[in-house]
């Protein structure tokens, strides 16, 4: 009776895996299968969940949508609207600029430097300035009397003079205007007052649009060689000489008082003035000497004084102690050439 159980319960089993064989691989795959389809029944309720917005997994494909269209909706018309905006992008660029500058501190702060060393250079393109070139004659004639040959410089000389100048575009200005010039300058100076002043350099004065300033001794005004005080007031009133001081009687200053000096200074001053009408404001020391006391007194009655020393020789003077090229009978053109160099 056991086996017969027994059996039937065998065959009561064998029964029941014949019957469900394919539920039975089904349930070996079924539990994978189950597994996915619980997978897909959790995505299935994961757009429950979408709409309460739980799972990020979903929310892509459906954010792109609406995301992107929230994000480029504003980046579009942010890029439409980038010309009004690019009113915004460039006060940008002017920031980065201007965050650029203090984020680059070391740099800017040569670059600042180095703009003020170039700013003087911006500066220095203003005009050159010229140191006039001072020139003494004396006479202005042909032929010769005395021992001092050196001082007669033919006209024909001081014509050629006149024509370098004019070439090489030189501004003529008076002894007593002496200042840095914005073009080559010339300042062409007489001394004594002699007669031919007025008949051979005056007429070459006109012909050439020149200047000159003669320093007058104003003893000798009207003496035998020396030009009178009608000479003098013509050629004052031409505008094309300067007459200044050179004393009254033409001693060495160095042995005078101060108060001989302040004679010397005021009186011929006073002569000149009263012939010309003009100021006197330049003194040429008589045989070119001088010290400092005569310095002294004369910076009372002049704003310059001008010496016999050649600039060659002197290497610091002031505004009373100007010196002066000697223009020596004999020098022609290259000579004169050369003291204007
Ligand atoms: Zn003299």
């Amino acid at each position: 009776m056991r086996f017969f159980g027994f059996l039937a319960l065998m065959l009561a089993l064998v029964m029941m895996i014949v019957s469900c064989g394919g539920d039975g691989e089904k349930n070996s795959t079924g539990q994978q299968k189950n597994s996915t389809v619980e997978s897909s029944a959790e995505g299935t309720e994961t757009p429950s969940d979408r709409e309460s917005g739980s799972t990020d997994v979903d929310v892509d494909p459906d954010e792109t949508p609406d995301g992107t269209s929230g994000d480029v909706l504003p980046t579009t018309p942010a890029e439409s609207e980038s010309e009004p905006s690019e009113s915004n992008t460039t006060p940008e660029v002017s920031d980065t600029d201007s965050e650029s500058s203090p984020t680059t501190p070391p740099e800017t702060t040569p670059k600042t430097e180095a703009p003020t060393e170039t700013t003087p250079v911006y500066t220095e393109p203003a005009p050159m300035q010229y140191t006039p070139r001072a020139m003494m004659y004396h006479l202005i004639r042909d032929d010769v009397y005395g021992i001092y040959d050196a001082l007669f410089v033919r006209p024909s000389e001081f014509e050629s003079h006149l024509i370098l100048l004019n070439e090489l575009g030189y501004e003529y200005i008076f002894a007593d205007e002496w200042r840095l010039t914005d073009k080559p300058s010339v300042i062409l100076t007489l001394d004594d007052g002699y007669l031919d002043n007025y008949t051979n350099m005056f007429p070459l004065l006109k012909k050439y649009g020149a200047k000159a300033t003669v320093f007058i001794v104003t003893e000798l005004i009207g003496t035998d060689g020396y030009m009178t005080r009608e000479m003098i007031a013509e050629m004052a009133e031409s505008g094309l000489v300067s007459f200044q001081c050179h004393t009254v009687n033409h001693v060495d200053l160095r042995y005078l008082s101060e108060e001989e000096l302040r004679v010397e200074f005021s009186e011929s001053s006073r002569i000149i003035e009263e012939i010309t009408g003009r100021p006197v404001k330049a003194l040429a020391y008589p045989g070119g000497g001088y010290n400092s006391t005569v310095i002294d007194v004369a910076s009372e009655y002049f704003d310059y004084a001008y010496t016999t020393k050649s600039p060659y020789s002197v290497k610091e003077y002031s505004a009373y102690n100007v010196p002066r090229y000697y223009v020596a009978r004999g020098d022609g053109r290259n000579q004169f050439y050369n003291n204007l160099k």
